[in-house]
């Protein structure tokens, strides 16, 4: 988060705007167009979710706890305060792509990295407290328990079927069809059979690539194209709703493996999760999938 109490929505006071960047930390890394401004720079989060410190567990008393070691950095999308990512030109978008990969690979570079989460949070209902078009990326020392719930499902369906579930899930879609928006350039956009919520879209790639970074140079190009076709469908679908874009891939140790395999997730989100929800940890779908999918083909977007 940049702050959960800071809620510039004027660009005049916002500290990504161009002209105000040094209201936000130096940028470590940058992408100009061929003017020399900026198209998309990268920075570390002045209010980061992790500390430099080691993650020892400690004891106090009942209680056990150890610091979130890692980095946080933000990646500003566009010098354009309005935007959105699915508002960029498909070489734009590869641009900042590249420059999310770069940030990614250097990150997962360092020591103790066992994690890396690469997220975006598109209004307020999505956790943003910024308007300016830009994403996250936390390197943790740690991994996060939901990355190895879905780490140990995979690792188990790989010794059982010897196939990635990613893959896997991903012929059946195809097999079944209601629930694919898109297909191209390798690259398939669908809403998973049991979606977690309604409009739950996710951007598979081509290959098995393991991690984010392992995506190669000629791949940059047709993964933005889809992805931000992907974007504008979801937004013109649900009335321009918040939203959050997720990188789902596996912890570090995985990356090499069999089954590991990253794609984009894209979580809508009109409103908070319900009693249900919250006493049962069970999601649920108001709109089944299957409908998601027809009125995300139906979007005219192209
Ligand atoms: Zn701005």
């Amino acid at each position: 988060m940049t702050s959960r109490a800071d809620t510039v929505r004027d660009a005049s006071r916002c500290p990504f705007c161009p002209g105000h960047e040094s209201d936000a930390e130096a940028a470590v890394e940058e992408r100009f167009d061929d003017d020399g401004a900026w198209m998309a720079r990268a920075f570390p989060n002045r209010y980061p979710m992790t500390c430099e410190v080691a993650p020892e567990p400690r004891r106090e008393g009942f209680f056990r706890e150890r610091n979130a070691a890692g980095r946080h950095e933000v990646v500003v999308e566009s010098p354009r305060h309005d935007a959105d990512l699915s508002d960029l030109t498909v070489d734009a978008l590869a641009t900042v792509l590249g420059l999310y990969r770069a940030r990614h690979r250097a990150l997962a570079a360092l020591d103790d990295v066992r994690c890396v989460l690469l997220f975006k949070n598109r209004g307020p209902r999505a956790g943003a407290s910024l308007r300016h078009p830009h994403g996250q990326l936390v390197a943790n020392a740690v991994v996060p328990s939901l990355v190895r719930r879905r780490d140990a499902v995979a690792a188990r369906y790989h010794r059982r079927h010897g196939a990635s579930v990613v893959r896997a899930a991903v012929e059946a879609e195809l097999e079944a069809g209601t629930r694919v928006v898109a297909s191209r350039d390798g690259f398939v956009t669908l809403c998973p059979y049991a979606s977690s919520r309604s409009f739950e879209t996710w951007v598979v790639p081509p290959a098995p690539w393991g991690n984010f970074g392992a995506t190669p140079d000629d791949a940059l190009v047709p993964l933005a194209s889809m992805l931000g076709e992907t974007l504008r469908r979801v937004r013109h679908a649900t009335g321009d709703a918040d939203y959050n874009l997720l990188l789902r891939e596996p912890a570090v140790r995985a990356w090499g493996g069999p089954w590991a395999q990253w794609y984009f997730e894209v979580q809508v989100r009109r409103g908070g999760d319900a009693g249900f929800e919250l006493n049962g940890g069970m999601p649920c779908a108001v709109i089944a999938p299957e409908e998601s999918a027809e009125a995300l083909r139906s979007a005219d977007v192209l």
